[in-house]
């Protein structure tokens, strides 16, 4: 037989999405395993999204959608929704592109910009994902690694150390999967000046917006001087509105950049699913108040599973500032990540991610995900507590 695709040879299948599989798969199995590794919030989506959806479908909103990049009141919505919250000023008609999930739309932004060869620098810890997809879309990706010393700042040097005639973009993620941390002006100014002194597009994934904690604001690139005609704004409703399983994300772009992302979209997935679009406006328009109940919860089993952890010898986890996973080290540990990850399944029964997969500066470290019921938190800070010393 003849050769397959080497470029999808090449990249590993998605570690977050394998363990999930697996944690379900052995919990399913019968075995007593708390899952803590997919980010999949544990709450419902609202009723008042799902009883949108439910009328849209009654209503027919089960053919194409019409425009297939996004039906008008959505469009609508998330432009209103980037002014108020973001201080982006997007036309609806001609800046954005709804697809199925943010991750889409983080591809279709990459699609939209890259041609081979081209380096796009992203920020290591870095979310699975970004790596593979630069690869898949021809262009070559470039770790700049933010020491775990220093709070995984981003500073001016750090990026810059990695620019060079070919740096094409920059991914940045805030709040940030795995890490939790929350970009902070001094960061933001960083980003902006490496772009406009580089001529780089960013591309922001925004996707933890209201998962932000201390009463913390969150800040885009977007919206900064200069950074309108660079920037690629990527949100969507899996984590504000509970909504994962729905598949509605959006990038929001220049105009040029929306328009190349139109043309991929309609030549791949065509488009998001039509009543999911309606579901998703009654979700932007809607009251805030289980967005915000949700966070308050995160934030509160944050409050408890950081000291929890740190009090078991052998653990050591930072604050988080938003997001809803830790990304605890086990100091005196001589595993790998992915052992390490093997051996909190065996000896403690929690199903975890490895450091390893979020790039080579998370070894020693495994995520947690926080999006879990607190008793779930509860037991798995018990079994951590008797199986720490034969990690
Ligand atoms: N960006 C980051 C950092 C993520 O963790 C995820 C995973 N939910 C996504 C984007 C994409 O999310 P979705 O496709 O579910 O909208
Ligand atoms: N983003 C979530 C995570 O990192 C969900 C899985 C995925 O899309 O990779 O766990």
């Amino acid at each position: 037989m003849k050769e397959l695709s080497r470029v999808v040879s090449s990249i590993p299948p998605s570690e977050t999405l394998a363990v999930s599989d697996r944690a379900k798969a052995l919990k399913a199995a019968g075995q007593d395993v708390v899952a803590l590794a997919g980010g999949d919030p544990d709450f419902d989506t609202p009723d008042y999204i799902t009883a949108a959806a439910f009328q849209a479908i009654e209503n027919g909103a089960t053919h194409y959608p019409a425009p297939m990049k996004g039906i008008t009141p959505l469009l609508e919505a998330i432009a209103e929704k980037m002014a108020t919250d973001n201080g982006i000023t997007v036309k609806p008609g001609s800046d954005i592109v709804v697809t199925p999930g943010g991750k889409w739309a983080l591809f279709l932004a990459l699609s939209a910009i890259l041609n081979p060869g081209d380096e796009v620098l992203y920020l290591e810890p870095v979310w699975v994902s970004y790596p593979p997809m630069i690869a898949l879309v021809g262009g070559t990706p470039v770790a700049v690694t933010l020491p775990g010393e220093d709070n995984f700042r981003i500073t001016a040097d750090r990026l810059r150390a990695k620019v060079t005639p070919r740096t094409k973009a920059l991914m940045v993620n805030s709040p940030n999967n795995p890490t939790g941390r929350v970009i902070t002006k001094e960061e933001i100014d960083a980003i902006v000046e490496v772009a406009l002194e580089n001529d780089l597009y960013v591309i922001s994934d925004e996707i933890y917006e209201t998962v932000i904690f201390d009463g913390r604001k969150h800040l885009s690139p977007g919206a900064q001087p200069g950074m309108a005609e660079r920037t690629i704004t990527i949100n969507g409703l899996s984590k504000s509105h509970a909504m994962t399983g729905w598949r509605l994300g959006w990038l929001a772009a220049p105009t040029p950049i929306a328009k190349l992302a139109t043309q991929m979209n309609s030549q791949t997935v065509s488009s998001a699913a039509n009543f999911t679009m309606h579901a998703a406006v009654a979700a932007l328009k809607g009251p805030k108040d289980t967005t915000r109940a949700m966070r308050d919860e995160y934030q509160r089993r944050r409050d408890f599973m950081v000291p929890a952890l740190n009090a078991i010898d052998g653990v050591e986890c930072a604050n988080i500032e938003g997001a809803f996973y830790l990304f605890p080290r086990f100091p005196n540990s001589r595993r790998t990540s992915a052992e390490l990850a093997e051996a909190l399944i065996d000896k403690a029964g929690i199903a975890s991610v490895p450091g390893g997969a979020f790039g080579r500066s998370g070894e020693g470290h495994v995520r947690f995900t926080i999006a879990t019921a607190m008793r779930d938190l509860e037991k798995a800070v018990e079994k951590l507590a008797k199986a720490a010393r034969d990690l």
